[in-house]
């Protein structure tokens, strides 16, 4: 089976990913944590070469403010991984430990991520266990529930040792090109002959009933002095950092309605009215029309200056 899969890497396999071919820790790194949030072809062709040009080695991250490299993972989103790659640089002071457990003891790191920095980077014999490799083993092994014990337990007993780097490529790149979450394509499949799951795949692992995604209905606020708009620095986890138009849930005094803007998160929707308003509300800074694209924005705030620039110009 382990031949099987080798032979269908070399042959299908997605050996020209940048971070396939480098040893560079930190790339790898880099890569692992871009690619948990976010879909390879949005990471290779948008993210991955901009943000190492502007912050080559790890250090330049621990050298830079917070703010700059919150810039860079503009449009990205899940912030928490940029401040986490941040405290990280700081934390090793440029230079990433090489054993697992060393590795999983840092901010934003998980126990895959880590065995994935040191197979990649320093070709130990470890498994990883991302989502995709998850289904694999779900259908491989016929498990209907994604216990995480399990399936480590079943990562190992499947681990090939002695090709340990090939094998998890092997199995990432089955896990998104041929054992795909709907209609895997199994006659395509090196481990077809024994894979319990192949009468039903998709019964493997049960799939969970997603609760339906609220919608929040708020306002943006406007605010305007001197030519200049404030902002805050926002505090909740989820934009932690990036700079922000104040938002509030009611409204209780008279306001011009300058446009609707709407914005899915993973979590939930929000529907903001971007209303211009006289109220005093203490912000973080005013700044210009024209530099506000220099700040760390999230997509809806961005969205939010888009329109504003529309406004500018009627
Ligand atoms: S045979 Fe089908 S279900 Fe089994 S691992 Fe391959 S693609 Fe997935």
């Amino acid at each position: 089976m382990q031949k099987a899969l080798l032979a269908w890497y070399k042959a299908h396999g997605r050996h020209d990913l940048p971070w396939r071919n480098t040893k560079d820790a930190y790339h790898i790194y880099l890569s692992e944590i871009m690619l948990q949030q976010t879909q390879v072809k949005t990471v290779l062709e948008r993210f991955y070469f901009p943000f190492l040009e502007r912050f080559p080695t790890l250090q330049s991250i621990a050298e830079a403010k917070l703010d700059d490299v919150l810039k860079m993972w503009e449009g990205l989103g899940y912030y928490t991984r940029a401040k986490n790659l941040h405290h990280t640089a700081l934390t090793c002071q440029g230079i990433l430990p090489c054993s697992p457990e060393e590795l999983g003891g840092l901010k934003g790191i998980g126990k895959s991520t880590a065995h994935a920095i040191c197979v990649f980077a320093y070709h130990q014999s470890l498994p990883i266990l991302d989502a995709n490799v998850k289904r694999v083993l779900c259908r491989f092994f016929g498990l209907s529930t994604k216990d995480e014990k399990i399936l480590w337990n079943k990562a190992w007993e499947l681990l090939d040792s002695v090709h340990p780097y090939e094998y998890n490529q092997a199995m990432m790149d089955l896990g998104s090109m041929i054992c795909i979450p709907k209609k895997p394509l199994c006659s395509l499949c090196p481990l077809h002959v024994k894979c319990k799951g192949t009468n039903n795949p998709e019964r493997y692992p049960l799939a969970i009933k997603k609760a339906k995604v609220p919608t929040k209905k708020r306002f943006a606020l406007i605010l305007k002095k001197e030519g200049k708009f404030g902002l805050i620095q926002r505090q909740e986890r989820l934009l932690h950092g990036l700079w922000g138009f104040v938002q509030v849930d009611g409204l209780s005094t008279d306001a011009i309605l300058l446009g609707k803007v709407c914005h899915a998160y993973s979590h939930f929707k929000v529907e903001l009215d971007v209303i211009k308003t006289a109220l005093h509300v203490k912000v973080d800074g005013w700044f210009l029309l024209e530099d506000l694209n220099t700040l760390a924005l999230s997509s809806v705030d961005k969205k939010i200056v888009a329109l504003l620039q529309k406004e500018s110009k009627k």
